[in-house]
């Protein structure tokens, strides 16, 4: 099949692409802005395959939506490009209502109209895929898990326009009857992971001796899925799942932001100990929490289990030391986006 990818060069969709070339017989195109957040670093590793091509293109521009569309002529659209960091959506709104919300409103527009003209058989088998996250049903108290049918309840500005964009695709496949998928996936760790969001954060400053900033105690609960799991789960759904359909992907993970920062002391204490021969846990300080910080998050993946055969492959403790080990070995990827990055953080985020 031929699939378009937007937002392929960030770390879910060149997660996505590399296992797409490497593990199936399918063409992909990266459509991708290259914002802040994208590099074409990510996919350096199947940059010569030839069923790989690269576009430079904004989700808010049609004509360039348009003009790659028409001339890759995709089966299937995963539709991954947005603004995704919850911090930056409570300094900038903005560039979230835009991305988020107009550039998926454009990809269904332009989808659509290249869509109805498709022959019958073309036509029956598309698929348009939106990647989207567990942070649209809001927050969970001590128990209890999202379902597939938890009623949407965003919290943060990224939250809410992610739900509005799953809301537009839903329309688009009840108004127009666009064969549409949504997925909603817990936090995402792993390999190619932007130096601003926790895990790798805290790589980054640990080794360079900063202090680790905790929001507040650290006591909000995420359910941590490896990458690499996530992208298997992509694949599943996008060749597999039933138009129409939603499905929730977790990584049965749940862990206290505190322990995973603690895990990753410790870990780091094993592969690269301080010269000092202290832990990386005295590193550790607590700041003010974020405004709105949405206490707990856990998904039941029982939909894609049963009917898509998908459960994810790594543990907590295999993918995090999978992953600290790529961070000790790919510095040259990350030291510079760290630097580039500097000067705006603000405590730890994820
Ligand atoms: P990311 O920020 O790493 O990458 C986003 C990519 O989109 C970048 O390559 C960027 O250049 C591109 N992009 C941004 N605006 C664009 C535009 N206007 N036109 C074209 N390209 C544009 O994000 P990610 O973590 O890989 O997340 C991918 C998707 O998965 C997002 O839709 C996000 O909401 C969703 N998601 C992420 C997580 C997570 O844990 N990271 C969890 C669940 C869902």
């Amino acid at each position: 099949m031929r699939i378009m990818v937007t937002g392929g060069a960030g770390f879910i969709g060149s997660a996505l692409i590399r296992h797409l070339i490497a593990h199936t017989e399918h063409s992909v195109l990266n459509f991708d802005k290259l914002t802040y957040a994208g590099s074409l670093t990510t996919v350096d590793t199947v940059a010569n395959n030839a069923r790989y091509t690269f576009v430079q293109g904004d989700i808010c521009d049609s004509d360039a939506v348009r003009s790659a569309i028409g001339e890759f002529r995709p089966d299937i659209i995963a539709h991954l490009a947005a603004e995704s960091h919850v911090d930056r959506s409570i300094d900038g709104p903005g560039a979230f209502i835009q991305t988020n919300l107009v550039g998926t409103y454009i990809m269904l527009a332009e989808t659509l109209a290249y869509w109805q003209e498709l022959k019958d058989v073309a036509k029956a088998s598309f698929r348009f895929h939106h990647i989207s996250t567990d942070e649209v049903y809001g927050s969970l108290g001590k128990d209890g898990l999202f379902t597939e049918d938890t009623s949407y309840d965003p919290r943060s500005p990224y939250s809410a326009s992610k739900a509005g964009s799953d809301h537009l695709v839903s329309a688009w496949g009840h108004t127009f009857q666009l064969p549409v998928l949504i997925t909603n996936c817990s936090n995402n760790y792993g390999p190619y992971h932007f130096p601003e969001k926790l895990i790798p954060l805290i790589i980054a400053k640990a080794l360079d001796g900063e202090d680790l900033p905790i929001y507040g105690k650290g006591d909000q609960v995420r359910d941590w899925l490896y990458v690499e799991d996530h992208a298997r789960a992509l694949q599943a759904v996008l060749e597999n799942g039933e138009p129409g359909r939603t499905y929730n992907i977790g990584g049965h993970n749940e862990k206290q932001n505190i322990e995973v920062v603690r895990t990753l002391c410790a870990i780091l204490d094993v592969l690269r100990p301080r010269s000092d021969g202290n832990s990386y846990d005295s590193q550790i300080t607590h700041v003010a929490d974020r405004p709105g910080h949405d206490l707990r998050y856990a998904i039941d993946a029982s939909r894609i289990a049963a009917e898509l055969d998908w459960t994810p492959q790594e543990t907590f403790e295999s993918g995090i030391r999978k992953t600290v080990e790529w961070y000790l070995e790919n510095e040259a990827w990350w030291r510079p986006l760290v630097k580039a990055n500097a000067a705006r953080r603000r405590g730890i985020t994820n």
